[in-house]
């Protein structure tokens, strides 16, 4: 037989029950590194299986690829907390954060280092891979740090994280006869299917963001996304003030921001980026105790930017820029190394493009001369002297002909009173509707319309396929603001929307199947991000596996469509047609 023969053979999937594990975990005591692949296979612990896929090459390697695979029932699952979609997604959520904190309550109450992991979580309730709930099965996708000294296995300590440490923390995640532990599930739920109904509401009446009263805003620090104690709660002005009914919070009542352009005015430190901030995230539901549960955002709804320096490739941005020093086609604008301003309007026409229904600014993130010019610099420099029509001309037409919203943050200029439906002031961080104050302002002191009528549709992008460059695609991800596809790195920094790293995975791999599979160069890049949602819909993020993914990816979690547009489209190597 030949050597690759029997080498195969040895390393043959096998099967067996917990104490078969444990034998072998045990007797390969002292054996070299790579003898652990023998207990790859599948093991049969009564409750739940654990399917040991991958052997890490050696201690220091990334950790090795385990699954739980049990049945509801086993859980004491209720099954109407599987009934839909959504409730599976909830359900799974949860148990990747309690298992995750179990873990770190089994390593505090034994003082040992943690051997085992799960995927990290942001407080977003999003559909993540480190679990997957199906009707009939609950699948866990964890990390085993397997023991060693040295290149010598520690086969007694294996077989103790086996028997002990994994079943502990199993049986405190997957086991629903406690009923306060249930009643945790429950409201977890609960939470989501209250924030997509919201989001629901929002679509019926015309609303692009609700913020309930009593919802708790601001983080503890510009790096934690935890609640800031002693926090002033929301509350919303008489004016704007909307009541609406939810499966399980009841009657709730809050701002509702109608469509149209909206913006917050108010004094510098006064609570306006935080205030959008919320509404940014409000796309996705929060977990219980976020203090932004009841705070709803259109699922359409992007932030963007100005971010300098990064690439655009061919977009329309010709309603903000025209006749450029460099006579460039500002309908096919392209550059690698985008100023401020193009950088933000190709990010808005971007935005558009793939199908955003409400844009929020901030001027603290934006290119001032892209929002205004004033009456003074319009005289010094003339129109044909400058190639930005700014925004605040743009506004209206954007609204009117593309039926895009704007919530804009704008303290520093009133050139955007005229243009706006709603003017909400933030004072002390309480919200004020000041909207007839600031139009009887704009009638005393009237501002020189320059306002452009229409805001034409932005042109047709195909993106041309991309080539594979190595056999063994490489795809990193790091943080919310940065991946990798074999040598070409991406910056999404100012994709703010982007909120796990799971995600910045997910659309890592996204990107690669849209360009490397999907692309041929008479596809309109809208289209592309369709193909790809329903792909997502169908399999789940275990559709990537398509793209590239390793099977049973445990570290993706999903992107919105706009985001993966953001990313397609700060990737300096995409070439459009
Ligand atoms: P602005 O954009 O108006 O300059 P920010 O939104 O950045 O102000 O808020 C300024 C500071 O006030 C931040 O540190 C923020 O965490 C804090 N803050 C915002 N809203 C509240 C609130 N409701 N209660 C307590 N502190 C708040
Ligand atoms: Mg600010």
């Amino acid at each position: 037989m030949s050597n690759f023969g029997s080498k195969r053979l040895l390393n043959r999937p096998k099967f067996g029950n917990d104490a078969d594990l444990l034998h072998i975990l045990r007797r390969l005591d002292g054996a070299t590194y790579g003898a652990y692949r023998q207990v790859i296979g599948q093991w049969d612990y009564g409750r739940f299986k654990v399917a040991i896929d991958r052997i890490q090459a050696d201690s220091y390697a990334p950790p090795s690829s385990v699954r739980i695979l049990l049945s509801p029932t086993a859980m004491n699952l209720p099954s109407e907390l599987l009934e839909t979609i959504d409730t599976r997604l909830a359900v799974g959520d949860f148990l990747n954060r309690s298992f995750g904190r179990n873990i770190l309550e089994h390593a505090n109450s034994t003082g040992k280092e943690p051997a085992l992991s799960i995927a990290r979580v942001s407080p977003e309730i999003l559909l993540r891979s480190a679990v997957n709930v199906q009707p009939n099965q609950v699948e866990l996708r964890i990390q085993v740090q397997m023991p060693a000294r040295g290149r010598r296995i520690l086969g007694h300590q294996a077989a103790e994280i086996f028997d002990v440490d994994l079943v502990e923390i199993a049986a405190n995640t997957l086991d629903f006869t406690n009923q306060t532990y249930l009643a945790e599930l429950t409201k977890h739920v609960q939470t989501l299917v209250d924030h997509r109904t919201l989001q629901r509401i929002l679509e019926e009446r015309n609303w692009i963001a609700f913020v309930a009263n009593g919802a708790v805003l601001p983080r503890r620090s510009g790096v934690s996304q935890a609640p800031l104690s002693n926090a002033l709660p929301f509350e919303s002005p008489a004016s704007l003030l909307q009541s609406v009914e939810l499966p399980y919070a009841g009657t709730v009542t809050g701002m509702a921001i109608p469509a149209g352009i909206t913006v917050i005015v108010g004094g510098g430190y006064h609570g306006k980026s935080t205030l959008l901030q919320a509404i940014q995230r409000g796309v996705y539901p929060h977990v219980p105790g976020d203090g932004r549960e009841l705070v709803a955002t259109l699922p359409e709804a992007m932030k963007v930017r100005a971010f300098d320096g990064r690439p655009v490739e061919k977009v329309d941005v010709s309603p903000f820029i025209n006749h450029l020093p460099s006579l460039a086609e500002t309908t096919r604008f392209s550059s690698q190394n985008a100023s401020g301003s193009t950088s933000q309007a190709a990010a808005i026409m971007e935005a558009i493009e793939a199908g955003a229904t409400a844009l929020l600014l901030d001027e603290d993130t934006s290119a001032t001369n892209l929002l205004i010019r004033d009456e003074r610099m319009r005289r010094l420099v003339s129109n044909d002297q400058e190639p930005i029509t700014p925004l605040v001309d743009r506004i209206r037409a954007l609204w009117r002909a593309r039926k895009v919203s704007v919530v804009l943050v704008m303290g520093g200029s009133g050139d955007y009173l005229d243009a706006a439906d709603f003017v909400l002031q933030m004072d002390s961080y309480r919200c004020l509707d000041v909207t007839e104050r600031a139009k009887y302002l704009c009638s005393e002191l009237p501002r020189q319309i320059t306002d452009v009528d229409e805001f034409a549709k932005p042109t047709t992008r195909c993106p041309l396929r991309l080539r594979k460059t190595s056999n063994r695609p490489k795809t990193k991800a790091s943080g919310t603001s940065q991946f990798a596809l074999d040598r070409q790195s991406v910056d999404v920094t100012d994709v703010e929307q982007i909120v796990d790293a799971g995600q910045t995975l997910a659309i890592a791999w996204a990107v690669r199947g849209v360009l490397e599979q999907l692309a041929d160069a008479r596809t309109p890049l809208p289209k592309l991000l369709e193909d790809l949602e329903r792909r997502l819909d169908q399999g789940g993020l275990d559709a990537l596996v398509q793209f590239g993914v390793q099977p049973s990816p445990a570290f993706l979690v999903r992107p919105r469509r706009l985001d993966v547009a953001a990313a397609i489209n700060r990737f300096r190597a995409l070439e459009i047609t």
